[in-house]
């Protein structure tokens, strides 16, 4: 993997990609083998399975169900098993993060059961902190290799709002001006960023919603000005169709940000389907690769793809039933088909 001098490269690694120590060391692998840039972004997923056990956490603490509290530990020791494989020089560091990380969120979720509620702010709060933990461990491991690199807490810099039309939306300005100040005091040429969580302008955590980290890889490769995106997930790239349903499918090595748009429309589960609009607003090829077949290429989807295979791809949503209604009772009165 080499790249022209001068380049501003991101990368985004998911939950499987993340899921313990000998993923995480592989993801580590992967960012080291890379040369010749300035700048190389990686925006991480929480540990496969985490967001779940902290969303089951903040549920059954405000049920007054004690399990949480096993939930948690689990939870806990899950992170500090990977820190004990991948970190020497910085150990004891973790140690200290992760035992504070632990109280804070138990005193969360202790209030939750006290209050026998689950506000927004606390839920959204809660559930972010797996990306927190594992771009630390991330970083983490990068540093005790040796290298140099900062860690972003994406809550310190993304800005988000509520917009009635779109649910939740980016303030590129405001997020813009945070990115260059945070930049000005952190200087390394890796940067690990926190994927999947943000702030609201008066500082509270929000998230993008599930699976939203592949929009934090773009919103992010747009923010840094990259020259690319990579996505590494557990499938080699993009299919011409969904493998389970037919067997002929065949790998699409590149295809149009419209056809990707068409293809996240129509259900086909490659990206979150807001991940496409910031990286084709600025132009950034993004490619899919498989972070357990690196030497696969991938596919790449850009503004200029190749026109082979002509058709990239079919999908389909499943359980739709089409009904058919006439009559002469429909003619001229609207609303009554729908009723
Ligand atoms: N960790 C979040 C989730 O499980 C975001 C992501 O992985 O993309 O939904
Ligand atoms: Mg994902």
């Amino acid at each position: 993997m080499s790249a022209p001098v001068s380049s501003i490269l991101a990368h985004k690694f998911g939950g499987t990609s993340m899921a313990d120590a000998t993923r995480i060391a592989h993801a580590a692998h992967l960012l080291l083998a890379e040369t010749g840039f300035t700048a190389q972004v990686t925006v991480v997923s929480a540990m496969k399975g985490t967001t779940d056990a902290l969303i089951r956490c903040a549920q059954l603490a405000s049920k007054q169900d004690a399990s949480w509290q096993s939930l948690l530990d689990d939870l806990l020791k899950r992170h500090r098993d990977a820190a004990d494989s991948l970190l020497t020089t910085n150990r004891s560091d973790a140690d200290d993060f992760f035992d504070t990380e632990g109280e804070r969120l138990r005193e969360v979720l202790h209030a939750l059961s006290l209050l026998k509620s689950l506000p927004d702010t606390a839920f959204e709060w809660v559930q972010g902190l797996g990306e927190v933990w594992s771009a630390y461990l991330l970083h983490a491991h990068l540093v005790s290799l040796g290298e140099q690199a900062d860690y972003l807490d994406a809550r310190k810099v993304l800005v988000v709002h509520d917009d009635n039309h779109l649910g939740i939306d980016i303030d590129w300005q405001a997020s813009a001006a945070n990115l260059k100040a945070w930049r000005a005091q952190h200087q390394a040429n890796r940067v690990i960023v926190t994927g999947f969580i943000a702030s609201d302008i008066e500082g509270k955590a929000r998230v993008l919603g599930r699976n939203g980290s592949d929009w934090s890889g773009a919103i992010f490769a747009k923010l840094f000005s990259a020259d690319e995106l990579t996505i590494w997930t557990d499938v080699d790239g993009v299919l011409s169709a969904d493998p389970r349903l037919v067997p002929e499918a065949e790998w699409v090595p590149s295809l149009s940000f419209e056809e990707a748009c068409e293809l996240a429309y129509f259900g086909a589960q490659v990206l979150h389907p807001r991940s496409l609009q910031p990286v084709m607003s600025a132009n950034i090829p993004l490619r899919i690769r498989n972070s357990f077949k690196p030497e696969h290429p991938g596919s790449v989807i850009s503004k200029t793809p190749s026109t082979q295979p002509p058709v990239k791809g079919v999908s389909a949503i499943t359980d739709l039933a089409l009904v058919t209604i006439e009559g002469t009772g429909l003619m001229g009165v609207p609303g009554t088909a729908e009723r």
